[in-house]
């Protein structure tokens, strides 16, 4: 489970993961291990739009084998953005995206079991090499998307999700997992819903913090429930 803000961009559009960064089987030799060094987001059909989740300069717009057709977008600071397996491209290199401008469509080129989009973020000098993948691409720091959160949620683990997702209806706000702290610093009011304060407070030294945690993963449900019953017409009223 991803809670970063590209899971949350590409899911507001109703795309959905299809295999999330890190180790897998390898889906071309089953059996044999794998490294994903990106996110594949499907769940839509083949020739819908896909759009850039951050403005910068396309650097790169063809065919690269394995990568299918391939667009790059240099960002400010020069991370180079990958949507691959593109069934058409609609930039061209030099071109200035915005987020949100689409930069191909959804398709099956290069090594694709099916149409998707692979999502990678790349280290700075790296241009496309697989290699130069900076790591999850969840946990990159979107610097725009930073200063509009209103607030947050923490979750102590995976587990916690179930319980605080009522929550995170009644706020509209976004999750976060303990790796993922680092995309606080300006949130102004945080809801940790499970595990400890003390990390939270280093990553959002400004924000309010609403402390939901028990010891356990069921006191912490009782503690968002009651707090979720206690302040429901103040929830409503923020919508
Ligand atoms: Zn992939």
């Amino acid at each position: 489970m991803a809670y970063g803000f590209p899971t949350r961009f590409y899911g507001a559009l109703g795309f959905k993961i299809t295999s999330p960064f890190g180790p897998r089987t390898d889906p071309f030799n089953p059996g044999s291990a794998d490294f994903h060094t990106g996110i594949d987001y499907g769940g839509r059909p083949a020739g819908v739009p896909v759009p850039a989740t951050i403005g910068g300069t396309v650097f790169a717009a063809k065919s690269y084998q394995g990568w299918g057709n391939l667009v790059g977008v240099r960002d400010w600071q020069n991370y180079n953005h990958l949507f691959a397996h593109l069934r058409t491209l609609l930039v061209v290199p030099g071109q200035t995206v915005a987020r949100g401008n689409p930069v191909g469509t959804l398709g099956s080129t290069g090594k694709a079991t099916g149409p998707h989009l692979h999502y990678q973020i790349n280290r700075p000098g790296t241009g496309v090499n697989g290699s130069g993948y900076f790591g999850d691409p969840d946990l990159y720091f979107f610097p725009e998307e930073e200063v509009k959160m209103e607030s947050a949620i923490v979750l102590g683990s995976d587990v916690d999700y179930a319980s605080a997702a009522p929550l995170g209806d009644a706020l509209n706000c976004p999750f976060f997992s303990r790796s993922a702290l680092g995309q606080l610093r300006a949130v102004k009011t945080v809801y940790v819903c499970g595990g400890s304060l003390a990390p939270v407070r280093e990553a959002a030294p400004e924000a309010k913090l609403v402390d939901l945690s028990g010891t356990n993963r069921f006191e912490t449900a009782a503690k968002i429930y009651e707090y979720l019953k206690s302040s429901t017409r103040r929830l409503v009223v923020r919508g």
